[in-house]
């Protein structure tokens, strides 16, 4: 065992509970009127991410981010306090312009990923949703400022905690993206 902060959830071993979580509702970090986003079904995807784009909470090194179907999503209170972070980026990142969090992340554009929305799956107020099971750019955590040579611990301690570390997305995802170019491209039958 080593002590590399990954990230809350994966430090302090989280578990899936419920192989039955249906959804439920994303809440920022805001003591009063906190933006609420109701997400219908259990996330998909859930990883670690050390891209320097996605919401981390204070201190952490990786985010912790899953897909759900865009159509599952909806904003149910103090929506008027969402912005989104960068407009020219894949993902639509919606963030609280009080506290900061990210509620959601749409991607709209002609993508693999059109139709499914990013959240952070830790401001669930409930229990039970799927357990982080990879994660992705691991590399770009130096790009946040994190020292190079400690690049060895951050992949052992990654694969200790069961989250195989890769420099993208997971080779299951960079297939479907490839393959959703392919057919694109007519390379592949559609
Ligand atoms: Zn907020
Ligand atoms: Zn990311």
């Amino acid at each position: 065992m080593n002590n590399v902060a990954i990230h809350p959830i994966v430090d302090s071993g989280y578990r899936a509970t419920d192989a039955s979580f249906a959804g439920g509702t994303l809440v920022c970090n805001c003591t009063s009127n906190p933006v609420k986003v109701r997400v219908k079904g259990d996330i998909a995807h859930n990883h670690a991410c050390g891209c320097t784009k996605c919401w981390k909470p204070k201190g952490a090194v990786f985010s912790v981010v899953a897909v759900a179907p865009t159509a599952n999503v909806e904003v149910l209170e103090n929506g008027n306090k969402l912005a989104v972070v960068d407009a020219s980026a894949l993902i639509q990142r919606h963030a609280c312009n009080e506290c900061g969090v990210h509620m959601y992340g749409p991607v709209e554009r002609d993508h693999a990923f059109q139709g499914l929305s990013f959240v952070h799956p830790e401001r669930f107020q409930e229990k039970g949703w799927a357990a982080p099971g990879f994660a992705a750019f691991v590399s770009s955590i130096i790009e946040s400022g994190y020292d190079p040579g400690k690049m060895g611990a951050v992949r052992s301690r990654l694969k200790e905690v069961g989250l195989e570390p890769y420099d993208c997305l997971s080779p299951g995802l960079m297939d479907f993206i490839a393959t959703w170019t392919a057919k694109k491209m007519g390379v592949l039958a559609a």
